[in-house]
């Protein structure tokens, strides 16, 4: 199936091909002549399956026609990562149409986000608080929008915008077009998408599933060791673009500097940096100045940069759901990516979670010839760790390596967590 058959016209056509799209996803494929035909829609989909262009380009033929200069189409995203990646879609695609979106999030000034008003758009992407602020200040209403877009709904949900979500529906008139997408169906947005949405046409895109062109590897790693792990596999695979990811803030920055100091070009993005300095480690992660970007999980929502090769975990996620969205940085649309996993002995649990939302276990990898971790390694790992490491295999990781340096120590098999003998 091609684009053509959407009837696009042209001007957006020529966004499609600037972005150098050929042919749609399957959500696009599915959601795109629901959206165009004017339906409501519970979109069922996780990032990276293209769902942002599933529902802009529909967004962008309606608003060809009829008024300009009038707040005609909203669009609310639980981060100002994701309220901006949305909003240079928007740009990207409908870069020859004509019309204008504006991005308006909190933590930067009113001011360039009321001149931009007043100038005059037709699209706003928005995050749920500074909206409500910049309609209490009279900058803007929401009385002339006739599609509203709720994205990523399950996560608006999880950081406490639903009582604001609320509120904003309440400003768009009864009579318009309704699209809510979410990755996963919690209650309480099942809840909401039932009072919002009429008639809806549902669309569902491996929910749950993580992108399928990802492998999925796992090594078994005291705390102490991991540092070295990491270090080890991106000087080993000459990696080229990789986010990794750890539990708190502190970690991420310190082991962006660690890294940055062995030579290796990294950077981190984590809540305690200002909105200037996110941007600088996400543009040159995008242009490929930092190889490595180092994240925390709620700061790395929304990031939008494709061509990710690798995903690590360097601490193991929360939720089996975390780690489904942390590995779709990799892998999306077409391509194919690596998702890495360190694992302590503690962890042996999440996994087989993660394994049983897979559908299938993570290929067990050895550990390569790393430097046994220092007395000052161990005792960082300690403090951060509150269960204590045990090894699994009688000998020290670095003995019992085979003619490529790869260990042969044994490794733990987290479905039936006993030991298995490599
Ligand atoms: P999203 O799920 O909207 O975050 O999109 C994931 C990635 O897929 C983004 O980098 C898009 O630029 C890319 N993408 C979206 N649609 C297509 C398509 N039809 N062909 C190739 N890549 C796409």
């Amino acid at each position: 199936m091609s684009f053509k058959e959407f009837n696009f016209h042209p001007t957006i056509s020529a966004g499609i091909e600037a972005c150098g799209y050929t042919a749609p996803t399957p959500i696009q494929k599915n959601a795109i002549p629901s959206i165009l035909a004017g339906r409501d829609i519970l979109g069922l989909a996780q990032t990276g399956t293209g769902k942002t262009a599933a529902f802009v380009l529909p967004l962008l033929q309606r608003l060809l026609d009829g008024p300009r200069k009038k707040v005609r189409a909203l669009i609310v995203a639980p981060t100002r990562e994701l309220a901006e990646q949305i909003h240079e879609n928007i740009g990207m695609m409908g870069k020859e149409t004509g019309l204008r979106s504006i991005v308006i999030y909190g933590g930067v000034g009113k001011g360039l986000q009321i001149r931009t008003l007043r100038a005059g758009v037709e699209i706003v992407v928005a995050c749920p608080g500074r909206l409500l602020d910049l309609i209490n200040d009279k900058a803007l209403s929401l009385n002339t929008v006739e599609v509203l877009v709720l994205d990523e709904a399950d996560h608006m949900f999880d950081k406490g915008f639903l009582p604001d979500i609320r509120r904003i529906i309440k400003l768009v008139p009864t009579k318009r077009q309704s699209l809510v997408f979410s990755a996963t169906m919690p209650h309480e947005i099942r809840h909401l998408a039932e009072e919002l949405l009429v008639n809806p046409a549902t669309v569902q895109i491996d929910h749950d599933l993580p992108a399928p062109r990802i492998s999925h590897v796992l090594f078994q790693v005291a705390t102490a060791q991991k540092t070295s792990l990491l270090k080890s596999i991106i000087h080993e695979q000459e990696m080229t673009s990789t986010l990794v990811f750890t539990r708190t803030k502190h970690k991420a920055k310190s082991l962006a500097l660690h890294l940055e100091k062995a030579g290796f070009s990294a950077a981190s993005l984590q809540g305690n940096l200002s909105q200037q300095k996110r941007q600088q480690a996400l543009d040159g992660f995008r242009d490929g100045t930092f190889k490595v970007l180092v994240a925390t999980d709620i700061a790395a929502r929304g990031i939008d940069v494709t061509g990710i090769s690798h995903v690590i975990n360097f601490d193991v996620p929360d939720t089996a759901e975390t780690y489904t969205h942390r590995t779709g940085r990799t892998g999306r649309a077409t391509r194919s990516g690596q998702a890495l996993t360190f694992a302590g002995q503690e962890d042996g649990k999440m996994i087989a979670l993660i394994e049983r939302n897979l559908g299938k276990r993570m290929v067990r990898e050895a550990l390569p010839a790393i430097a046994p971790a220092t007395e000052e390694e161990r005792r960082a790992a300690g403090r951060e760790n509150t269960t204590r490491y045990k090894p699994t295999s009688q000998k020290p990781a670095t003995a019992g390596r085979n003619q490529k340096g790869r260990s042969r120590a044994c490794s733990f098999d987290f479905g039936t967590r006993k030991p298995v003998q490599r």
